[in-house]
Formats: structure tokens, C-alpha cells, sequence
């Protein structure tokens, strides 16, 4: 039998990074280069954050350009990956009970396609995306995304797009370089540990973890992608961290890969 798919969790920070080629953006693609080419790709993106799960269902989703105030030049991307409506039904049937909607309107936001340019610059690997349900706490969608678990034999790759740590108000928009908020680095340390410990507990509860918690995620939505993640982990294998960094001095980058 052949080896399960990893299962990698990208920090992607500003949507900038889709046009950019930097530390982060090579680590991205070095990632695609060195990851067996998967059937699909399904994607937890931060932010398509909503009551409800839903996934993507279009056979050719379109390319979202949700942001303001960036230059032009990245409303312009495309992102034209085909969609893959038979995962978008089997993501559904293993998730069960939970109801997932099939949605025709959403399509690849940034969280997607801003790293995916990289990873799969040709875009010719199905992406699906799953919604994240915001009405429900974060052990429900550690619990849930064990249930997807079977998609690492069927040659899907399992993305979660957000960032571990995310503090926008504290983030340094501009060229200027800062140092990263100690705050910043040691919440990032400690799930670094938890995660090489395999200790999902604490990385489940974080809201527990304190004021660097509190700090650091002081909304789910770009910390839950990296839950969906850990519950793929299986028994002894591996986790690694094939990008590092903290932009802006609020925005960790650390990229998660399991298996
Ligand atoms: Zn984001």
C-alpha cells in the first residue's frame, strides 16, 4: 500500500504573497515539488468562515478576490483551477452526520489560491474548498476533520490556509521590517512543541492557553485550518515545519506538514 498523502497546514499571511517571490512563496513551492503530485486538493481556507459547512461544488470555481485596498494588479489574478465535484460528494458522505451544503457560489478565496499559485503554479491540480462553521467551538472541527481521514488513501491532500499566529491590529502594514512580538514568538514556540509531542489537547483548547493565546488568535478563524490538520496526524508520524517566519511582527508563517 502506498504511503498516505501529507497533510500540511500553510501560515499565508498577506495576499501580497501571490504576487511576490519571497522566503515564504519558495518555501511554498518547494513544498508542491516535494509532495507526491495528489488527485485534489481540498482546502480549509480562514477565510471562508460562516455559519455552516459547506464545500465547493462547481466544476470550475472562480477566483475570489476578497480583500480591499491592495493594488490592482491582485484583483487581477486568476486562479483557474478546475473544481472536482465527486470530492465535494465524498466529502460530504464522510461527513456525516454533520450536513455539508453544496455550494455553488463561493469558489477559491485567497486563502486558497495566494499559496496555491505556488504549490501548484500550473493549476492544474482540483481544488475543493470546506467551509468553517462559525457557530461551533474548536473541538467540534478537531472532531470532525478526523472524520476525513480517509481522504490521505485516496490521493487527496488535505490544506489548511490560515496563520497560527494573526493579529492585525498589532500587524506592521508597510516595508518597514519589525521585530516579531514576544507574545507572537512564544505562543508559536509552545504549539511547535505540542505539535512535535503529538499533544492535541492544549492545541484544541488554546483559548486556555493564556494572554499569548489570547493574542495571538484573538479571532478562530485562521487558527481552526491548523485543526483540521492535526486530527490527520496518525500514530508515530512525522511533523515538520518546511516554512518558518513571523511577518510584520504579529503573522506567524510557520507552515505545518504531517506525514
Ligand atoms: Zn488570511
Amino acid at each position: 500500500m502506498s504511503n498516505p498523502m501529507p497533510a500540511i497546514f500553510f501560515g499565508h499571511g498577506n495576499p501580497l504573497n501571490a504576487l511576490l517571490s519571497n522566503a515564504y512563496t519558495e518555501g511554498w513551492a518547494a513544498v508542491g515539488r516535494d509532495i507526491p503530485r495528489p488527485r485534489a486538493v481540498l482546502c480549509v481556507s480562514a477565510h471562508w468562515y460562516v455559519p455552516g459547512t459547506a464545500v465547493t461544488a462547481s466544476g470550475a470555481p472562480r477566483t475570489i478576490h476578497d480583500f480591499g485596498g491592495f493594488p490592482r494588479e491582485l484583483y487581477e489574478v486568476q486562479y483557474p483551477a478546475p473544481g472536482d465535484p465527486v470530492l465535494a460528494n465524498r466529502v460530504r458522505e464522510l461527513l456525516a452526520p454533520t450536513p455539508v451544503s453544496l455550494d455553488y457560489r463561493w469558489g477559491l478565496d485567497h486563502g486558497a489560491w495566494s499559496v496555491l499559485c505556488h504549490v501548484f503554479p500550473g493549476a492544474d491540480v482540483p481544488v475543493v474548498q470546506l467551509s468553517i462553521d462559525e457557530t461551533q467551538p474548536a473541538d467540534f472541527h478537531y472532531e470532525m476533520a478526523k472524520r476525513l481521514a480517509p481522504l490521505r488513501d485516496e490521493g487527496i491532500l488535505v490544506v489548511g490556509s490560515g496563520n497560527l499566529v494573526h493579529n492585525l491590529h498589532a500587524y506592521a502594514w508597510g516595508r518597514h521590517k519589525v521585530e516579531p512580538f514576544d507574545w507572537a514568538v512564544r505562543f508559536e514556540e509552545r504549539a511547535r512543541e505540542l505539535l512535535l509531542a503529538g499533544n492535541d489537547t492544549p492545541l484544541v483548547n488554546y483559548e486556555t492557553m493564556g494572554r499569548d493565546a489570547l493574542l495571538a488568535a484573538p479571532t478562530p478563524d485562521h487558527y481552526l485550518p491548523l485543526l483540521y490538520v492535526v486530527a490527520l496526524r496518525r500514530d508515530g508520524e512525522r511533523v515538520t515545519f518546511p516554512v518558518e517566519g513571523v511577518d510584520g511582527g504579529s503573522i506567524s508563517m510557520l507552515s505545518v506538514r504531517i506525514g
